[in-house]
């Protein structure tokens, strides 16, 4: 149940935290209280009287609930601002292929807006035998080549044991769609104050995303935003993933957490990333994680879905126009 407080707030908190202390998990947000598994009928008159409301069917992702918090969370990193009312590009390549690489990609990224560089160092792939990642030493370079160019970074964590290495370096923490449920990384980066991004699961439905977002809110970490990357439905012939453009404006409705998205990933394919791009602001994205190549034929991964440089930069600048009359 989610009691929303009108009067004698603080007083009332604390009466109820005191009521349920060792016996329900009590969530707090403003005049906001959610008492999990609880029903109004277990309040004393009381509280009952200086509720506004009292909510009882309520979502098992409390947290990432906009019952529980109505208004949108804000992710502020050094250089970026992600939230509906803006547009954050971020851009790289899929994997950080070497230090020259990634300068020259941070440079490009950046000329189109791009205010966070993308780029895996630890790569989850298909098959074990396709290139893994440079590990930390492309850490490294990321962390360099956003540097040098006055970007923040976001890179995959993919093991709950990486966490504090990948802190070292990163300002937004990426959990691939295959790693959407692994519940210890989630509980890990959910301890952390750092930014996460959580992509969305291949076969993963809006309230599976809701619950895996809830662990990381769960651990104190509500600095969220969700992505969506494409689902994987019956058709694959033409493109990688279906790109579940409705997802955007339902999870805008349902959570405060900024949404991004992925088209590169959702279509598998770079002439149908600007297309997507377009489809996913004007659903209401907060922002756009791009993959950039300069040579996508010789990418160690997702080249066929790599914007060149000049593609890049004319899908950024019809991206901002837009967002621009979106906003208008
Ligand atoms: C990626 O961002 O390169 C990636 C592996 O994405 P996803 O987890 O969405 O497949
Ligand atoms: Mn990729």
């Amino acid at each position: 149940m989610i009691i929303i407080l009108k009067k004698e707030i603080s007083e009332n908190i604390a009466r109820i935290k005191k009521m349920f202390a060792n016996k329900k998990q009590v969530l707090v947000h403003q005049n906001q209280v959610a008492v999990v598994g609880a029903t109004a009928t277990e309040l004393p008159r009381e509280i009952q009287v200086a509720a506004e409301q009292i909510i009882e069917k309520t979502p098992a992702a409390i947290q990432s609930s906009r019952l529980f918090h109505p208004e949108d969370i804000v992710i502020k990193t050094p250089h970026a601002h992600i939230s509906s009312d803006s547009l954050t590009i971020m851009a790289g390549p899929c994997s950080v292929e070497n230090r020259d690489h990634i300068f020259k990609m941070a440079a490009v990224a950046k000329q189109g807006g791009a205010t966070v560089l993308r780029g895996g160092a630890f790569k989850p792939r298909t098959s074990p035998y396709s290139f893994q990642g440079l590990g930390e030493e492309g850490l490294k370079y990321l962390r360099a080549a956003a540097d040098q160019n006055g970007m923040d970074v976001i890179t995959e964590v993919m093991d709950d044991e990486h966490v504090p290495l990948v802190a070292e370096y990163t300002d937004i923490f990426q959990i691939g769609a295959r790693n959407m449920q692994n519940f210890s990384l989630l509980k890990e980066v959910g301890k952390t104050k750092i930014p996460v991004a959580l992509k969305r699961g291949m076969s993963a439905t809006i309230d599976d995303l809701l619950n895996a977002a809830e662990y990381i809110a769960a651990g104190g970490n509500q600095q969220i935003m969700l992505i969506e990357r494409g689902i994987r439905t019956f058709d694959s012939k033409y493109t990688r993933n279906t790109f579940d453009v409705a997802a955007i404006p339902v999870l805008q409705q349902l959570t405060p957490y900024p949404i991004i998205a992925d088209p590169s990933h959702a279509v598998g394919r770079w002439d149908l990333v600007t297309p997507m791009a377009a489809a996913g602001i004007a659903a209401g994205a907060a922002g756009l994680i791009v993959e950039i190549h300069d040579d996508p034929e010789h990418a160690f991964s997702d080249g066929p879905q790599a914007l060149k440089p000049a593609t890049y930069l004319a899908m950024t600048r019809q991206a901002q126009a837009i967002h621009q009359l979106m906003a208008e």
